[in-house]
C-alpha cells in the first residue's frame, strides 16, 4: 500500500543531512558545553555556532536566541516569564481565541495567579481585528501574544501591524512562529517582534529543541531553574545533539525558502482545487491568500472527521482532524468554532498538510481517495440521504 504523509504541520520527518549532522555529537563531541576541558568546550563552540546560524535566519543578533525543549516550553516561558516579570507595569495580557493550546492554556494558568487575559475572536477567514486589539489595550497592558500562522487553518496574522499597535501603546509583543518559521522570511527587527517562539520538529529537525527569541533589554523571569546555562536563563544541559540538528535544519529551511515555498503552494493549490471539484458541500477554511503555503483545510458536510481520518488511514493517508480526538472529547476544535462554524460542520473537518516530501503523486491519489471515501460515509448519512433524494 502507499503511505502518504499529509500532516507536516504536526511533526515532520528529520532530513538525511540534519541526521548526520547530529550524529558526531552524540559519540565523539559528546562532552557537556558547561565543562572546562577540551571535550566541554569543543560542544560548546558548536553551541555557540549553531545560535549564531539560528539567529541569522531571524536577522536577530546571536545572544538574543535562547534554546529549549520546543515550541511549547518557549510559548510557556515567553507568557509567564514576561508577566511575572513585569507586575509593576500591570496584570493584563492579550491573545486570541485561535492560539495553540501551548499559549492558551499556558494564559488560563496564568489567570489562576490573578493575571487577566483577553482573548480577541477572529473573524470567518481567522484573522484577529486590528480595531479590536487597540481597543483591548489598558494602561495596565504587559503583554500581547499572537501567532504568527495557525496550526490548524494556516492563516497569517499581520504581525508587523500588531507590533506596531503593541509598541505604540508601550506593550511588549510574543509570537508564536512555531508554523511560521521555515515558511516565511522573518526578520525580528523589522517587524518588530520582542520574544518569538520556534520548534525544530516542523522544520524537519529533531523532536523536543526549539529556542525563544528574546529581544535584548527584555523583562523576563526564568521558566527552568537550576545551573547557569544559556546565560542563567535557561537550566539544564544543553541538548548539543538536537540543537546542531535543529540549526542545520534551520539553515537548509532558511537557504531554500524560496523554492520550498513554490513548490507547496503548487501542490496545495492542486489538492485544493482537486478537492473542490471532486466533492460537494465541502468548506474550505482559512484565509483564501494570507495563509501557510502547504495547509489546505476543509469541512465535508455531513461527515465525521474522526471516521474520515480513519478511512483515509487504511488507505495510507496520514492527515489530521481539528478535533481534540487527543482529549478524549468530542468537542470540535477550538479554532473551528472560533471561526463561526457550526458543530456539526466543523466536526467534519479535515486537515492535510503538505510539506517537502510530498509529491504531486501524492496529491493526486489523495484526491482520488477523498473523493471515494466522502462518497462511502456520506452514503451512510441519513441526512445526506434526504438531501440527495431532495434533488
Ligand atoms: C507544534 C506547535 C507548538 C508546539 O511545539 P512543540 O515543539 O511541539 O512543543 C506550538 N505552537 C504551534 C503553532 C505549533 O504548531
Amino acid at each position: 500500500m502507499r503511505k502518504i504523509y499529509l500532516d507536516y504541520s504536526a511533526t515532520t520527518p528529520v532530513k538525511k543531512e540534519v541526521v548526520e549532522e547530529m550524529l558526531p555529537y552524540f559519540t565523539e563531541n559528546f562532552g557537556n558545553a558547561s565543562s572546562i576541558h577540551g571535550f566541554g568546550q569543543d560542544a560548546k563552540r558548536a553551541l555557540e555556532k549553531a545560535r549564531a546560524q539560528i539567529a541569522a535566519t531571524i536577522a536577530a543578533p546571536a545572544d538574543t536566541v535562547y534554546f529549549t525543549a520546543g515550541g511549547s516550553e518557549s510559548d510557556n516561558w515567553a507568557i509567564k516569564g514576561v508577566m511575572r516579570a513585569n507586575k509593576a507595569k500591570g496584570n493584563h495580557m492579550i491573545t486570541c481565541k485561535i492560539e495553540h493550546h501551548a499559549v492558551l492554556h499556558t494564559c488560563q494558568a496564568l489567570e489562576k495567579e490573578g493575571v487577566e487575559v483577553t482573548y480577541l475572536d477572529v473573524d470567518s477567514d481567522g484573522m484577529i481585528s486590528l480595531e479590536a486589539l487597540k481597543a483591548a489595550i489598558r494602561p495596565t497592558t504587559v503583554l500581547i501574544s499572537i501567532m504568527f500562522i495557525n496550526n490548524e487553518i494556516g492563516t497569517m496574522q499581520p504581525i508587523q501591524d500588531i507590533a506596531q499597535i503593541a509598541h505604540e501603546s508601550g506593550v511588549l509583543f510574543h509570537t508564536d512562529a512555531v508554523q511560521a518559521y521555515g515558511n516565511v522570511k522573518i526578520d525580528v527587527s523589522a517587524m518588530g517582534i520582542d520574544l518569538m517562539s520556534v520548534s525544530s520538529h516542523k522544520i524537519y529537525g529533531p523532536k523536543g529543541v526549539g529556542a525563544l527569541y528574546i529581544k535584548k533589554g527584555i523583562k523576563i523571569q526564568n521558566l527552568i531553574e537550576g545551573g547557569a546555562q544559556e546565560k542563567k536563563r535557561r537550566a539544564g544541559t544543553e541538548n548539543v545533539a538536537g540543537i546542531m540538528g535543529f540549526a542545520k535544519a534551520a539553515q537548509i529551511a532558511h537557504d531554500s525558502l524560496e523554492a520550498h515555498v513554490e513548490k507547496l503552494v503548487t501542490l496545495r493549490e492542486r489538492l485544493l482545487k482537486g478537492i473542490l471539484e471532486s466533492v460537494d458541500y465541502v468548506k474550505h477554511n482559512g484565509h483564501p491568500t494570507l495563509r501557510h503555503p502547504g495547509n489546505v483545510n476543509v469541512c465535508f458536510e455531513f461527515i465525521e472527521g474522526e471516521a474520515l481520518l480513519l478511512s483515509l488511514n487504511a488507505k495510507g493517508i496520514g492527515g489530521s482532524s481539528g478535533s481534540a480526538c487527543t482529549s478524549g472529547s468530542l468537542d470540535p476544535s477550538h479554532v473551528l468554532l472560533a471561526i463561526g462554524l457550526p458543530h456539526e460542520i466543523a466536526h467534519g473537518s479535515l486537515r492535510l498538510t503538505i510539506g517537502d516530501f510530498t509529491t504531486e503523486e501524492d496529491v493526486d491519489y489523495t484526491i482520488e481517495a477523498l473523493k471515494e471515501v466522502v462518497q462511502k460515509l456520506r452514503m451512510m448519512s441519513p441526512l445526506y440521504d434526504r438531501i440527495q433524494g431532495g434533488k
